[in-house]
């Protein structure tokens, strides 16, 4: 099997290169075709002799992030896109435009194991992890056909990455290197249901990007009901997750919490959730839930949401509700893959 020459770091490159028998500055050559240039194809690599090219193309693959489907909201310009991978799966990645820059949503994983209740992404269970290569392939792709830079990147489409953990990591290391895009690591959030032992890893990893807990409950009863992670992990041990995540990076972790109408918006819900966040330093990222046809699940209506954050608010919470964006495209999470995939099996 060829090797994927889009997951080897900067600091690997060059030993590959070496191996070659190729002088060492070859290795920045081929390290920027790969991940400032976006080449797709050895041939691209101009600068490179044939023969060389042609070594290359016998020993190392790119491995394909193909583009197979593009929505634009009219709404407010928001792109959804499918890719397909090598193997024929598919991902999706959204590409947000804000005001302070634009802003890639990718996911990490074809499909996910996690369960969680009102996630359109979890339903077929999970195909494969994705390689780092596939990671930076959705950003890299996304860049080159609408042209604009990617400033921000979200780790919050399909899959868990922390249940992808070694994967995550050299992707995340590999965005942010000054030799590929360098995207500042501040720009970087990663979005995870609450694996304890992996948050812990991550706080390790001298890294500062933002941790973004999907919470859903502020209740260790109530999050077990909705996330199945919760039955592995206690929610007091998730929180100490965190806690250590912000003493260690000095990062202020976001909480997650998709409001669903009659589950966790109650008055109750509201006090349960100011009393455990009250004495953090934290974000709360509010996310009125996505209707999933496969699920049952109702957002609150806009004013019961705005109760539910002012009187947040009142209680000194930093909280905000989080805007939708593509509300007119197959916007809201794993909605574009799970429409594909349907397609395809019916
Ligand atoms: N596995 C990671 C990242 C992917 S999901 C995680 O669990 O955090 C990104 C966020 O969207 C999570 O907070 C997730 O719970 C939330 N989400 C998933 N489906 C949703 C839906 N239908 N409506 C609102 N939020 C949803």
């Amino acid at each position: 099997m060829k090797k994927d020459i889009c997951s080897l770091s900067y600091e690997e490159m060059k030993k590959e290169v070496e191996q070659l028998g190729e002088k060492s500055f070859r290795a920045g050559q081929i390290y920027e075709w790969l991940h400032v240039k976006l080449a797709e194809h050895f041939d691209e690599m101009t600068n490179l002799s044939k023969p060389l090219r042609e070594r290359l193309k016998e020993e190392y693959e790119i491995p394909e992030v193909k583009m197979l489907e593009r929505q634009i909201s009219k709404i407010d310009g928001t792109n959804k896109f499918l890719f397909r991978l090598g193997d024929g799966n598919v991902v999706e990645s959204v590409l947000m435009k804000y005001k302070h820059g634009n802003s890639v949503c990718i996911s990490s994983q074809a499909g996910c194991r996690m369960g969680c209740a009102f996630c359109a992404s979890t339903i077929g269970g999970l195909k494969r992890n994705l390689a780092p290569s596939e990671m930076l392939g959705q950003i890299y792709r996304i860049q080159k056909i609408t042209g604009e830079r990617v400033s921000n990147v979200v780790i919050m489409g399909t899959g868990e990455p922390l249940d992808n953990y070694d994967n995550f990591i050299r992707f995340v290391r590999m965005l942010t290197d000054k030799h590929g895009l360098n995207i500042s690591q501040r720009n970087v959030t990663v979005s995870t249901c609450g694996i304890v032992p992996r948050i812990l890893d991550l706080a390790e990893e001298d890294l500062q990007i933002t941790l973004a807990l999907s919470l859903h409950g502020a209740t260790q009863e109530k999050r077990r009901k909705l996330m199945p992670i919760a039955n592995k992990y206690d929610l007091s041990q998730v929180l100490e997750a965190c806690d250590a995540y912000f003493q260690k990076t000095g990062r202020r972790v976001t909480f997650e919490y998709s409001l669903v109408h009659g589950v966790n918006d109650t008055k109750e819900d509201e006090q349960e959730l100011a009393a455990i966040l009250k004495p953090r330093n934290c974000h709360l990222n509010l996310i009125p839930v996505n209707p999933v046809k496969e699920r049952d699940f109702v957002r609150p209506s806009r004013k019961n949401a705005l109760n539910f954050k002012n009187n947040l608010e009142k209680s000194g919470i930093n909280v905000t509700i989080r805007r939708e964006m593509g509300s007119d495209i197959d916007g809201a999470c794993g909605q574009l893959r799970r429409h594909y995939v349907q397609e395809c099996d019916s």
